[in-house]
């Protein structure tokens, strides 16, 4: 890990701009819940910027290109003892199907044609490395929201 002070709210922005171009014509609402102040942590950027591309293209695939929002809420917390930034992301994609839910995080587990089942458990591999931690909250038949919890500092090796 190279280990640099990160704004979280540039990081999010960064990944959507990677992922949103191809959906500026699409009825995809994105929306912000972000506080004024900056919410910096210590971490490695691109990693951390990897997380939010994973998890958006989820979203983005799971609207499939249709109507949809996604919401982006980040807040200061603290997380096992520690200060940590938390950021959720939740979609209007359906959710996942029970039958998926215990499978996500397993590598190569995939319900696309085409998916390589590498998304989630590269984002939990990397926010694990960091000392955070995923949550899914899935709500059938209405979407799925994740969040992320990011100790400030990462604990030491
Ligand atoms: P892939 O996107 O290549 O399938 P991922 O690891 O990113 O692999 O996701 C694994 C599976 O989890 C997906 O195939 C899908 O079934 C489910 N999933 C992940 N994110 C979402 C989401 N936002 N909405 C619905 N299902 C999701
Ligand atoms: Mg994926």
């Amino acid at each position: 890990l190279c280990y640099s002070v990160c704004s979280m709210q540039e990081i999010v922005e960064e990944a959507l701009s990677v992922v949103l171009p191809p959906f500026e014509e699409s009825r995809i609402t994105i929306m912000r819940n972000f506080p004024r102040k900056v919410l910096s942590f210590l971490g490695d950027g691109q990693q951390i910027k990897q997380v939010f591309i994973n998890l958006f293209t989820n979203a983005l695939e799971a609207m499939q290109g249709g109507a949809g929002e996604i919401k982006i809420t980040a807040t200061s917390g603290r997380h096992a003892g520690h200060d940590a930034v938390i950021v959720k992301v939740a979609d209007t994609g359906g959710g996942i199907p029970l039958s998926a839910l215990n499978n996500i995080f397993n590598p190569f587990y995939t319900t696309k044609e085409s998916g390589t089942g590498l998304g989630i458990p590269i984002v939990n591999r990397i926010v694990t490395n960091h000392g955070g931690k995923v949550q899914v909250n899935n709500y059938p038949g209405v979407g799925v929201e994740f969040t992320v919890i990011l100790p400030v500092e990462p604990p030491p090796p």
